[in-house]
């Protein structure tokens, strides 16, 4: 049950459910991000809106169906603090319009009437999903419950800005080839990003491209509505509606890969700033005297601890610390890659020429200076993450990107860390997990983008 969704309306009575559903609304409407339905700008800092109770409470409903928060109108009910007549009335909406099917849930211990049971239907529109990153392009076709119904994907190491056009355009022909009833497309793309314009500005090391208008191309050559964000921010959205931050309404997500990003859960919504751009927790000084970053600052955690550098130390220790070392073969403990390797190569060859990936490096055994390895990209990491937690004081951290990868005692201690060194000490020790949807949380997320507007009541 969704923890302060059931917080909020619990003295609901007649219409009071609305009333509140309608503050939320306005209270949305006085922080939500200037995201656009098909161009046009929902809500500002105004607090105009043109949302109706009715909507906000359909989007609210829809959202606890397909999230399986709800599955009964009675739960529905006691959720919202809606009554049970406008409950009927929405769902039998819902029914009608092929959004929302009921399923009879079988009991055979139990006497007296079979519950019956809400949930998305098969009928329902479908969500497209575009995440855009350095080396690849991937699109997936969703159902409002976030189930994956296909995907497709296109991997590059060069690009100019007519082809990234070109492979967006592939991988979503292909996915529409396979369903036309498209509520929208959600984009989820490597910053710097202009969310409120859909354009991507400027990312480093992306093949020179700058300034590409994506959610404007998209609408053009598609006509239909493109929700737009950054990849951390919508990875974030997806933990938060479907993952493991479901019922959390503080949190932070970290990506750590080549670059180091996050994204803010904060009251149950993703943080937005008044620019748009995201948290940069890559950029947090661990060491004012530390080299210079490409931002202007020192010392910043991306210089340390990214994938591409830790990798990089692993794969010089291993090789030392393996030289002369033969494969034992695919019983041996070492990585599916290394034992992929020629027969009789040294991990230490392999290392060098096949290129271990930082995966195959956390599953290998370790040694000492492995060991060593990871614990100093911990300590780096959560030297940034206390700084974080010491301003935002959320609930749970979620790891995303490479950290899927990470053995579960590096997640535990990256939280053993964290907790000693926050600065409130109580009997609540923040978790870091791992993100539910693992190394997809962007991808899915992106489709989120799209999902999200329908229950914001945009439906
Ligand atoms: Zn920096």
């Amino acid at each position: 049950m969704p923890r302060k969704i059931s917080g909020r309306n619990r003295h609901a009575a007649e219409n009071f459910g609305e009333e509140q559903a309608c503050c939320g609304k306005l209270r949305r409407g006085t922080d939500m991000p200037r995201k656009t339905l098909g161009g046009m700008e929902m809500a500002r800092m105004t607090g105009k809106n043109n949302l109706t109770s009715k909507q906000f409470n359909r989007g609210l409903l829809l959202k606890l169906i397909a999230t399986q928060n709800c599955r009964t109108r009675i739960e529905l009910s006691k959720a919202t603090g809606l009554t049970k007549m406008t409950v009927t009335n929405i769902v039998s909406e819902f029914i009608q319009q092929g959004l929302v099917a009921e399923r009879e849930e079988v009991q055979t211990e139990v006497c007296g009437r079979n519950p019956i049971l809400l949930e998305i239907s098969g009928k329902a529109p479908k969500v497209i999903g575009l995440l855009i990153f350095r080396d690849r392009i991937e699109a997936v076709l969703c159902t409002l419950s976030m189930q994956k119904l296909a995907s497709e994907s296109i991997h590059f190491d060069s690009l100019t800005k007519e082809q990234l056009y070109a492979h967006c355009f592939s991988v979503i022909d292909r996915l529409l080839e396979k369903e036309k009833n498209i509520f929208g497309i959600g984009v989820a793309a490597i910053g710097p990003v202009d969310i409120w314009k859909g354009v991507i500005l400027n990312p480093p090391r992306f093949y020179g491209i700058q300034n590409v208008p994506v959610r404007e191309a998209l609408e053009k050559r598609y006509a239909l509505p493109v929700f737009f964000d950054h990849d951390n921010n919508s990875a974030a959205l997806a933990e938060l509606l479907f993952g493991i931050g479901r019922n959390v309404q503080d949190f932070l997500f970290v990506g750590i890969s080549n670059g180091i990003g996050s994204g803010i859960v904060s009251g149950g919504r993703v943080y937005h700033s008044h620019r748009g751009l995201p948290p940069e927790i890559g950029h947090i000084s661990i060491d004012r005297r530390g080299p210079l970053c490409a931002c202007g600052n020192r010392g910043c955690l991306e210089l340390y601890a990214n994938t591409h550098i830790v990798l990089e130390k692993l794969r010089a220790a291993k090789g030392r610390a393996f030289s002369g070392e033969r494969c034992a073969g695919p019983g041996d403990a070492l990585s599916a890659n290394f034992c992929r390797a020629e027969e009789g190569a040294s991990f230490a060859d392999f290392c060098r020429e096949e290129g271990a990936s930082f995966a195959d490096f956390c599953r290998a055994p370790q040694t000492a200076e492995t060991e060593e390895i990871f614990e100093e990209m911990l300590q780096d990491v959560s030297a940034a993450l206390v700084t974080s937690v010491n301003i935002l004081h959320p609930e749970m951290i979620v790891l995303g990107h490479d950290c899927i990868d990470w053995d579960e005692r590096l997640v535990g201690r990256l939280e053993e860390l964290v907790n000693e060194r926050k600065v409130v000490h109580d009997q609540r020790p923040l978790p870091v997990k791992k993100a539910y949807f693992g190394k997809e949380a962007q991808l899915i997320g992106a489709a989120c983008n799209a999902v999200d507007q329908m229950f914001r009541g945009f439906v």
